[in-house]
């Protein structure tokens, strides 16, 4: 099933007008109606009436205007239209979102650090893993690194605070998941998004969403975040599969593009409302091709971002 099915996007809504005539048509069909059957001298007071009211002077309060207007303005005083307007203080307004850059180009030389043994609260688990790579030896950490960063600059550009939970060949490996956890705990991220890109066999295409389980141990007490975090994912899924034209994955999640998941330390540690995001197969030809496009990253990272934005309700 495609998220197509899904009910209609709050996004789609939002863009698409009210559907109705605008005042002044209606008011222009009033104005012929009464002209034609009163007296000239009446016709001619009633067209100054209306027209005086409904001009763009009019202080009176036009409601199917006002629909047409940003609330900011409809609220403003009619007394002071002239007045500067407030600074917009939206929903995105103070949000912070991190994103995590999944594994490291280095983790491949550091295999006796990432493979240190770390508490994920329900078990342990190692610090990171290498992650995967294309046929053509694209790293996974490459793909999630520029995806990220791309995310980041349109996150950013929403007026939204943006956190990475490492950059580009600013440590030698890792961070450890136990970590990546924290940084979005510490920064009360508003939403936390890992990314990823899988490493199955050839023929298994499309991507998924990891949403975490409810999970209770040591550290880990994920039952306030799987809620929030479900819906961040159903976010990120209906708008990465708008912005990339990709399906969801054909070999989990029942075609839903949603998987949960309780084995994850990035998830089961996590305080704040998170999701991974496996953007597609690396070692499937026809999914590869797309990871290493640059103009299908930047389309990933879109949808990545309109997700998180949809959520915050921005
Ligand atoms: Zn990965």
């Amino acid at each position: 099933m495609r998220n197509d099915d899904s009910p209609p996007r709050p996004e789609a809504a939002a863009s698409a007008g009210p559907d109705h005539r605008p005042w002044f048509t209606r008011r222009s069909t009033l104005v012929i109606a009464v002209a034609a059957l009163a007296p000239t001298a009446l016709a001619g007071w009633v067209l100054t009436q209306v027209l005086t009211g409904a001009g763009p002077d009019a202080r009176d309060a036009k409601p199917a205007a006002a629909s047409n207007a940003a609330p900011a303005t409809s609220a403003a005083s009619p007394a002071s239209p002239a007045a500067p307007a407030a600074p917009a203080k939206g929903p995105l307004t103070g949000r912070t979102v991190v994103i995590d850059p999944g594994h490291n180009t280095g983790n491949f030389d550091h295999t006796d650090e990432i493979e240190r043994q770390v508490d994920i609260g329900t078990n342990l688990k190692e610090c990171d893993t290498t992650g995967t790579t294309t046929n053509s030896g694209y790293m996974e950490a490459e793909f999630t690194m520029d995806v990220s960063v791309r995310a980041r600059a349109l996150l950013e550009a929403k007026g939204l605070k943006v956190v990475l939970t490492h950059e580009a060949a600013d440590r030698a490996w890792g961070p450890c998941i136990d970590e990546r956890a924290r940084i979005g705990n510490e920064a009360k991220a508003d939403a936390v998004v890992s990314v990823h890109a899988d490493g199955v066999s050839a023929g298994n295409r499309g991507f998924h969403i990891i949403l975490p389980a409810e999970v209770k141990g040591g550290a880990a007490d994920t039952a306030p975040i799987v809620g929030p975090s479900r819906r961040l994912g159903e976010r990120i899924a209906s708008n990465f599969a708008r912005t990339t034209g990709s399906s969801p994955a054909n070999y989990l999640g029942s075609g839903t593009g949603l998987v949960i998941r309780d084995d994850l330390g990035g998830l089961n540690l996590s305080t704040q409302p998170k999701v991974f995001i496996e953007c597609g197969n690396m070692r499937d030809a026809k999914d590869a091709a797309q990871l290493t496009s640059p103009e299908w990253r930047q389309k990933a990272a879109q949808g990545i971002a309109d997700g998180i934005v949809g959520f915050l309700g921005g």
